[in-house]
């Protein structure tokens, strides 16, 4: 056969496959569109050292708090839930009992920033939060129809005084490592434990932006992250190495950005919505 006539039966070929395989290949295409950024608290912690073993002692930093709202063809998806709402009505904010702990305040309400979005709490499908500590979990029962997607290990690490960590009539899923939540590869919980026996982070594969490493607290500012340094108070600490290792392994595979909840710094460079 002339080398042509071969060339062009081989094309044709490959299209008919490519019909063949086109209807599976729409029905799989993710449904992510979008994720906002929104403002769940800023603060000042005390003194820096606590996240930062023997360095920056005595040193104060400000940080903030973010909460993600995801978009997703088969429904909204909230990450992390911030400091309480009720917080924003404390005029000096709220103190913490060890003044090297931060002192948050709430410019905004959740409830408020998703209403000037349009989204009833109602409407969200999906809460997950990085781990159990209150400038996480402060808005959970905001929505208590939601499923609750959270590591069984953090679900089940008795709060104090033995207390439950939410609220055992609220629907939850315990999971036991990675999920990919939408089951499209779009939105992956990724478990990072250490900071809390079942911290996590999410991977986040925007369209245009591309993928996006949601830190929770397995980091708290830029220099920890390039030092690797493990904060006094996590529940593991050679867990928490571990955990960045394999943070540091997704974010060179997918080629994605890591985005630290806490960092101010890094907050400033990026929108926030609405
Ligand atoms: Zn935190």
């Amino acid at each position: 056969m002339p080398r042509v006539r071969f060339i062009a039966a081989t094309l044709a070929l490959a299209s008919l496959a490519a019909s063949f395989t086109a209807p599976s290949h729409a029905q799989s295409r993710p449904g992510l569109e979008r994720l906002y950024i929104l403002n769940c608290g800023e603060g000042v912690a005390g003194d820096i050292s606590r996240w930062s073993p023997g360095v920056n002692e005595g040193k104060s930093m400000d940080f903030v708090d973010n909460c993600y709202l995801i978009k997703h063809a088969q429904g909204w998806m909230l990450w992390d839930t911030g400091v309480a709402d009720a917080i924003a009505a404390m005029p000096d904010g709220q103190k913490p009992a060890d003044p090297r702990m931060t002192h948050w305040k709430r410019p905004k309400t959740l409830a408020n920033q998703l209403e000037q979005l349009g989204v009833k709490p109602s409407d969200i499908k999906y809460v997950a939060v990085s781990h159990t500590h209150p400038d996480h979990v402060g808005n959970v029962e905001m929505f208590p129809q939601a499923m609750l997607l959270v590591q069984k290990a953090e679900y089940e690490w008795p709060g104090a005084n033995n207390a439950p960590r939410f609220k055992p009539e609220h629907p939850v899923t315990k999971l036991e490592g990675d999920k990919d939540v939408f089951g499209d590869g779009s939105v992956t919980i990724i478990s990072t434990p250490g900071h809390t026996p079942g911290h996590q982070s999410l991977l986040v594969k925007l369209p245009k932006t591309g993928a996006l490493l949601l830190s929770g607290d397995a980091v708290h500012f830029q220099s920890n992250w390039e030092n690797r340094r493990v904060p006094a108070l996590n529940t593991g600490q050679e867990q928490t190495r571990t955990s960045m290792q394999r943070m540091a392994d997704i974010l060179a595979k997918e080629k994605a950005t890591l985005w630290i909840n806490h960092d101010k710094a890094q907050r400033e460079t990026l929108k926030m919505a609405p």
